[in-house]
């Protein structure tokens, strides 16, 4: 039988770019059709049922069953327009991905006929079965049942013949099932807290609210290749695979023009996006070989983290339309570059100011610096919470890896910022100042140029780097449901803005005039958070070094990682801010914890199984070539078969001790994990997986990426990585 590698090559020299026929239209004549936005639910909805879903929206006002059946039946009567035969509620559960059920509109009518039908209570409320869902201890606490809710600020959409209808998923005793619930809870509380901030600089301010722009990197990777590679089929990355002698040495990849058939692609997908209303803007090569960038215009936080769970959703869909694989795993191929998706994150006014922005003069620039010390505050303060936000069993390879940020988080502000902080630290003291110097610091602060986009040095080895207008979280994995991060830092954030108004309102009650209590708590915590302020390389030795002596943590250990959603200041603040109550962190903790163990065990188990079926034969068939070679040698030539045979007979030497290896330790791996499995306490669990189980596979990698470049090519039966990267 061939060899499946070689089948599954033809298939990649055969390939085609399929072209999708773009619509003769303008994209503005098809942005968002299959969305129920605004123009929609104004035209199918009655003036009334219009206002109370815009008021529920703003401010949070309940909707009640009459007008939610108003709204159904508009809704219902669009969806129906677009296609639709079904509905289903469109959710977030833990497992990290997306969940659909789909009901069809079809129910009987009276006379034993079929109408269809969609009340306000099947858009209010769905029942899935939340005991498939992953809730850690809340499945033995609590009623297995679960519900799902409608969440009218994200606007429902038509995919296919369904509609879907964005929703929360809680148990019926009322916690989060899902990452939606804290990111409405964190955006909420983010609104309060800047706004009640904003009104020393500014009355008209009424809301504020957190944006999100994310850049999903991805691999893409021909179909029959990706089939010819279990590993990369079972759990998103390549477990072995020596390195291609060419990959991304020459950076001739990065912003190079787009293969025709990964621009075919694109095309599709932008097509899929835009009908959508996803804003996608932006793509380009990335680094590696084979990968690509796609980046929107930024979003309401809640609505962005939905289109990115949707668009990975849709890129999975139209690859395969091109005899794509999409790959989203952090580090798909070990020592080149991995896979991120920089969360660019900061706060807006309903008066439509970026408060992360600098603006015209002295007071905004203010409020500027305000919002920028108190972000820093935050991630200082909640390093340990950002990182286990971020750190999970596929990211952690991607972390500290050359082109990735390492696990200290650090925040870089570029030159005129840390000029500004500089100053303010300087400056002001806690003395009452003379007006002279206010007047100093005031024009001071107001020469922060307007747009500090082009001034401000991209440090792009920053995990969190302001970059003119916005913060930009770098460490967040490809995989990740930004719900994740973005409830931790909008949570902090709301948090800290809290303690600034104390702070501020208590000096000012002592009599200080606003402007200089403001200058004042913020020297107090520029002082404060100043170990988290790095400019220089995070990729350097040095600045490890320079970390640990600063007192920052360096935390790579997944299960380690994850334990800072226990430690005593992240309870204060999930509970202070009422994000999670106590069970719902523990369960949340716990499913963390168990995705870990998973994801360990299916590689192991995978490793185990390639190493013994697939590479063990091979190496021993192409041994069995060399002994047979060496004994007709010697058959011929007697005993001066030994200098001519030398180096074969080297090479079944070392085979043998390659293969010997690689048997001992998956042994030994299945021994070690046999242990782990019995162990009961989850986080102990997790821990023996990580350092007794996760080592070997690395170890036993080494051996069969050794004999991948000792076994005659024509046998061995993986597509390599020069195949895998230089397919499109
Ligand atoms: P780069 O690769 O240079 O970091 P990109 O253009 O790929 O930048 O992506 C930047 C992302 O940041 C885009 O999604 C963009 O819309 C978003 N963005 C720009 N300004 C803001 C802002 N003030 N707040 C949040 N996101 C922003
Ligand atoms: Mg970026």
């Amino acid at each position: 039988m061939a060899v499946i590698r070689f089948t599954a090559l033809e298939k990649v020299y055969d390939r085609k770019p399929i072209h999708v026929t773009p619509p003769s239209k303008k994209v503005s004549d098809y942005f968002g059709e299959n969305v129920f936005d605004e123009v929609k639910m104004q035209k199918f909805l009655s003036k009334d049922a219009y206002t109370h879903v815009k008021d529920s929206v703003l401010k949070g006002t309940p909707i009640d069953r009459k007008m939610a059946d108003g709204v159904a039946t508009g809704m219902k009567a669009w969806a129906m327009e677009r296609g639709a035969t079904h509905y289903t509620h469109w959710f977030q559960p833990l497992t990290g991905g997306t969940a659909e059920k789909h009901d069809a509109f079809m129910e009987e009518g009276e006379y034993g006929n079929v109408v269809e039908a969609f009340s306000g209570k099947a858009l209010a409320q769905q029942e899935p079965d939340a005991s498939s869902f992953p809730s850690g201890g809340l499945r033995n606490t609590f009623e297995a049942r679960g519900y799902t809710a409608w969440d009218p600020s994200s606007p429902a959409f038509v995919i296919g013949n369904t509609l879907s209808i964005p929703t929360v998923f809680i148990s019926y005793t009322g916690e989060a099932l899902d990452h939606k619930t804290p990111l409405l809870k964190a955006l909420n509380n983010v609104d309060k807290a800047a706004t009640e901030v904003c009104q020393y600089f500014d009355k008209n301010v009424t809301r504020v609210k957190s944006n999100l722009g994310w850049e999903q990197e991805y691999f893409l990777i021909d179909e029959a290749l990706y089939y010819a590679r279990p590993d990369l089929a079972l759990t998103g990355r390549t477990l072995m695979g020596h390195a291609s002698a060419k990959d991304q040495q020459l950076d001739d990849h990065y912003f190079s023009s787009i293969p025709e058939r990964v621009g075919a692609f694109m095309n599709e997908l932008e097509y899929e996006a835009y009908k959508l209303g996803i804003p996608v803007k932006t793509r380009h090569n990335e680094v590696a070989p084979n990968q690509y960038e796609l980046a929107p215009v930024f979003a309401e936080c809640n609505l962005a983290v939905d289109h990115n769970l949707l668009l990975m959703e849709l890129m999975k869909k139209v690859s395969r339309h091109h005899g794509f694989r999409v790959l989203f795993h952090e580090k798909p191929f070990k020592g080149i570059n991995g896979t991120g998706k920089h969360n660019n994150w900061s706060l807006s006014t309903d008066t439509g100011v970026i408060l992360h922005a600098p603006g015209k003069n002295p007071k905004s620039n203010l409020q500027f610096l305000t919002f920028v010390v108190n972000s820093i505050k935050a991630v200082y303060d909640n390093q340990d919470l950002m990182r286990a936000s971020i750190l999970t069993a596929t990211n952690t390879h991607r972390l500290g890896a050359n082109e990735a940020p390492p696990a200290i988080l650090s925040c870089f502000l570029g030159a005129e910022v840390t000029k500004m902080l500089d100053q303010l630290e300087e400056q002001v003291t806690d003395r009452k100042m003379t007006p002279d110097e206010k007047t100093e610091l005031k024009l001071d602060i107001g020469k922060i140029p307007e747009i500090l986009l082009d001034n401000t040095d991209r440090n792009r080895t920053s995990p969190f780097a302001f970059t003119g207008n916005r913060f930009e979280f770098r460490a967040v994995g490809g995989l990740a449901n930004c719900a994740v991060p973005m409830a931790v830092l909008n949570t902090a954030m709301a948090k800290q803005l809290k303690e600034f108004k104390v702070d501020v309102d208590s000096l000012i009650d002592k009599g200080v005039k606003k402007d200089e209590a403001i200058f004042q708590i913020l020297r107090n915590y520029i002082k404060a958070s100043k170990p988290i302020r790095f400019e220089g390389d995070n990729y350097s030795e040095d600045w490890v070094k320079e970390a640990k002596k600063r007192g920052l943590t360096n935390i790579t250990d997944v299960p380690e990682a994850i334990s800072a959603y226990n430690s005593k200041s992240s309870k204060e603040l999930f509970f202070s801010e009422n994000i999670f109550g106590e069970k719902e962190l523990d369960g949340r903790v716990e499913v963390m914890y168990e995705n870990y163990i998973m994801k360990i065990q299916i590689e192991a188990r995978v490793l185990g199984d390639m190493a013994i079926n697939h590479i063990v034969p091979t190496a021993v068939k192409y041994q069995n070539v060399l002994m047979d070679n060496v004994l007709r040698l010697k058959e011929l030539y007697g005993d001066e078969y030994k200098a001519l045979a030398g180096n074969r007979i080297e090479l079944i030497r070392e085979i043998s001790t390659h293969v010997t290896q690689i048997k001992n330790m998956v042994n030994e791996m299945v021994e070690e994990r046999k242990i782990a499995n019995v162990i009961e306490n989850i986080e102990k669990k997790s821990h023996a997986y990580s350092k007794k189980v996760f080592p070997y596979l690395e170890k036993i990698r080494i051996h069969i990426d050794k004999l991948e470049l000792i076994v005659d090519d024509e046998m061995w039966p993986l597509p390599k990585y020069r195949e895998l990267l230089f397919s499109s």
